[in-house]
């Protein structure tokens, strides 16, 4: 089987330069994955405070699942539901939206270094239009295999099942794999997959995959074998194809480009769909769609 070596693309959020893996014009989704930033590393050493760096002021969401993940570094979440939480590395942030929540992530110091990754998860018809729910796990399960070791985020890998909601069926594990060693990982054929490396390189069949790259897996693989050449750090993506087209507009995820029209009008009036953020940072406005 072939790997499809997709660049990622190089975008501002905030201050912060991300390696944006998806979408690309030639791969929007990865089962249900549907965005991907990867941040960092980068030093956060004397950082200004409001909107720049990694502090993102309120700002809404629609339809989607936010996913959280730090190599280093620290955030505080808030969010419409109320909900405050500080994340680390090795912990789970994941905030549904549903019909509508607004959140804020804060910079918890202005010291160190920031590395991690956001994505999101498009949510099914069933639960679009639903309420928004936030979870935090700082306690994932393992899987580990010679040459590497597995922290289950979303979904299952091998003996190990996160206990974290999913609405479509997914996956969503980082591994951390030895150098000068291939580890071999069991997948589910029904999904398709990709691989996001944070730190170091790999080889997956012919392919070199080293941070910024997304290396597109395709379906009905069950068995996967990396090849790490250094210590190496990769989020491995899958789910059943999402099949709904997806309209994107800044943090909205929907069907039709109207959905677009009415979440950008309902925050820019802040009529209540999207909630109040408790944050010291400024509301970020949205830009009008198309
Ligand atoms: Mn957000």
């Amino acid at each position: 089987m072939s790997v499809d070596v997709l660049a990622s693309k190089d975008r501002v959020v905030g201050e912060a330069r991300v390696r944006r893996a998806l979408p690309q014009r030639g791969r929007r989704t990865v089962g249900a994955w549907c965005f991907a930033d990867h941040l960092g590393p980068l030093s956060v050493e004397g950082a200004v405070e409001g909107n720049g760096g990694l502090d993102i002021g309120p700002h809404p969401h629609t339809g989607l699942a936010t996913v959280t993940w730090l190599v280093e570094g620290s955030l505080l979440h808030k969010d419409s539901l109320g909900s405050e939480q500080a994340i680390t590395p090795g912990q789970l942030n994941l905030m549904h939206a549903g019909l509508g929540v607004s959140h804020a992530e804060e910079q918890l110091t202005r010291t160190g270094t920031m590395h991690g990754i956001q994505m999101w998860v498009a949510q099914p018809d069933a639960t679009r239009f639903g309420d928004a729910g936030f979870e935090h796990h700082a306690d994932l399960p393992q899987h580990e295999v010679p040459g590497g070791v597995a922290t289950v985020l979303l979904g299952s890998l091998g003996h190990a099942t996160s206990p974290a909601r999913t609405d479509t069926p997914l996956l969503g594990a980082e591994l951390v794999l030895q150098p000068g060693t291939s580890s071999t990982w069991g997948l589910q054929g029904a999904y398709e997959h990709a691989l996001v490396v944070l730190s170091g390189s790999l080889v997956v069949d012919d392919a070199v995959l080293e941070p910024g790259r997304l290396g597109h897996l395709g379906l009905g693989r069950d068995e996967l074998v990396l090849h790490a050449t250094e210590p190496t750090r990769v989020m491995l993506l899958g789910g059943e194809p999402f099949e709904a087209p997806l309209r994107m507009h800044w943090n909205f995820v929907g069907r039709t480009q109207d959905e677009m029209r009415l979440a950008h009008e309902q925050w820019t009036a802040d009529d209540g769909r999207f909630g109040t953020v408790d944050s010291r940072l400024a509301r970020i406005p949205s830009p009008a769609p198309a």
